[in-house]
């Protein structure tokens, strides 16, 4: 009785570890969250499992019978199309009712986007926060302003086709002059890295046509502190002001 997840490569098959193959193939079934993507997977690693589809659409009608086969003593692996799973997609709801069900489960560690993305990035990565999908129309804007105080490393997953818009409504609500960078297509024979000020970057993807996936990182601010310093600095000026 035993759930794992199982991170896969994010474009390089290479990356798939020695370990999650072996879980693999000890694994009574593997849930997937498509099953055509991982049955790909699964071929070149020679590795032959039922298969079953656990997706975001079916993921609340699908964990109770999961936990159900759990309690009968299988072992499941939880796979997702590239990553870890429950980082941006599925996995969250079963993790929750496996623990409530005292049904053990381990997460290996292995390949996700955005590590690579912080690291590559050349920005603060003592502290970040993941932030994920910004919501694409309810809530973007607030969620936009809370990161206005926000004094950690933040790192966002994008699509190609919202990059610059996004990266335009970052630069109005946190400075054209932010540090950032953004990681397209990882791991892969494509892989770019470009680092720049939040407007450089704008200029620098406004002249092409973005494909490929998408990771954004943005310096911190100065956040509260920061207000709180412009606002001493401001009243400073006005006390010289005054003695003059
Ligand atoms: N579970 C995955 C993980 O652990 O990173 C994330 C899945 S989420 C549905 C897909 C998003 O992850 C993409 O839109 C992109 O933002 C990011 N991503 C995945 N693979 C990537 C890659 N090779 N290069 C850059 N970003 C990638």
């Amino acid at each position: 009785m035993k759930l794992y997840l199982v991170p896969t490569p994010i474009g390089n098959l290479d990356d798939i570890t020695l370990r999650a193959i072996k879980i693999l193939q000890s694994v009574d079934a593997i849930l997937a969250e498509d099953t055509r993507t991982s049955g790909v997977l699964l071929k070149h690693l020679a590795i032959s499992k039922p298969l079953h589809s656990y997706h975001i659409f079916n993921e609340h009608q699908t964990v109770q019978r999961l936990i159900n086969q759990l309690k009968d003593g299988k072992t499941l692996a939880l796979v997702s199309d590239a990553g870890t799973p429950g980082i941006s997609d599925p996995g969250f709801l079963l993790v929750r009712e496996c623990i409530k069900n005292d049904i053990p489960v381990e997460c290996l560690p292995g390949p996700t986007a955005f590590v690579p993305a912080l690291v590559n990035s050349g920005l603060p990565n003592d502290r970040f926060t993941f932030e994920g999908f910004l919501p694409h129309k309810k809530g973007r804007q607030t969620r936009l302003m809370e990161l206005v105080e926000e004094e950690r490393t933040m790192v966002f997953y994008e699509s190609p086709h919202r990059l610059l818009k996004t990266l335009q409504q970052f630069a109005d609500v946190l400075g054209p002059d932010r540090p950032a960078s953004v990681s397209r297509e990882l791991t892969k024979l494509f892989e770019e890295n470009r680092r720049g000020t939040l407007s450089e970057l704008i200029a620098y993807f406004a002249q092409k046509t973005v494909k490929g996936e998408i990771v954004i990182c943005i310096q911190g601010g100065e956040g509260k502190k920061g207000e709180k310093r412009r606002k001493e600095r401001s009243s400073e000026f006005e006390d010289n002001e005054d003695d003059e």
